[in-house]
């Protein structure tokens, strides 16, 4: 028989010790935030993070339907992901899916804790999330950039959410994992972290690190949060000073 494609066939690894598309172990792919790119929503943001291309719209606070869906207490908070059906190599099946309701509900639950939902009772928050074009961590970059849209709409914020993933690949704990180091990689951690506290909102794993690769991972998504935050500030902050600029 005949194995097509299989982990060991893959050489994820140069022989200069660079990863498979050039980066060094701790190193991001390039990513760019920007905000307020659609007219209509309240606030939206747009990420590119490697590959990876998904814009996020938030609506509300507004009041909650059903009505039943309603908590007296606090804003709730409704996040959709979803992936385009062009977004990936072959033509994904519209609609949701098993996974992208997981994903949507892990969303939520990491948004809810950064926003100030208390402020807000009966009502509910809206944010839709639509990967255009997938290269793996698209959970991570679509809920740091649903933090951003969050903000541009004015909704008060405790914090933001950011995260970033790791993983095993060929033996080696990596930063980002793109595509490839994804599909035949051997453990995949996204997680994502309110930035100031550093309190983790989501935490997911796909595969298997010892304690050691584990800590080793998670010292590098803490260091990797900080920089990204700084992406997600300067993206909101850009487009403020422009408004200045521009006698908005
Ligand atoms: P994440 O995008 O958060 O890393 P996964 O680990 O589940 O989530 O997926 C990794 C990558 O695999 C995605 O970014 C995407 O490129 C690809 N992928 C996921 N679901 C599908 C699908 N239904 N069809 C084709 N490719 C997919």
């Amino acid at each position: 028989m005949i194995l097509v494609g299989t982990e060991s066939d893959i050489k994820l690894f140069n022989e200069d010790g660079t990863r498979i598309d050039g980066r060094t172990v701790e190193e991001l792919r390039p990513i760019k935030i920007e905000t307020d790119v659609l007219n209509r929503a309240d606030g939206s943001a747009m990420i590119e993070w490697g590959g990876n291309k998904i814009m996020v719209a938030v609506y509300g606070p507004r009041e909650a339907y059903p009505k039943h869906t309603q908590d007296i207490n606090r804003a709730i908070v409704k996040a959709r992901y979803n992936m385009a059906a062009f977004s990936v190599d072959e033509r994904k099946r519209p609609g949701p899916d098993r996974r992208s309701m997981e994903i949507s509900k892990v969303i939520s639950e990491a948004l809810t804790s950064s926003i100030m939902v208390e402020k807000f009772p009966r009502a509910q928050i809206d944010v839709t999330i639509e990967v255009l074009q997938a290269d793996a961590g698209t959970r991570i970059a679509g809920l740091t950039a649903a933090s951003v849209a969050i903000a541009a709409a004015g909704i008060p914020m405790r914090d933001f959410v950011v995260g970033c993933t790791a993983g095993k690949v060929d033996g080696h704990i990596v930063l980002d994992l793109c595509k490839e180091e994804d599909n035949f990689g051997q453990a995949d951690l996204p997680v994502a972290v309110l930035a100031k506290s550093g309190k983790v909102v989501l935490m997911q794993m796909d595969g298997d690190l010892s304690e050691d690769e584990f800590n080793q991972a998670t010292d590098m998504i803490m260091r990797a949060t900080k920089r990204i935050n700084q992406l997600q500030r300067e993206a909101l902050t850009t487009k403020y000073s422009e408004a200045i600029a521009g006698g908005e």
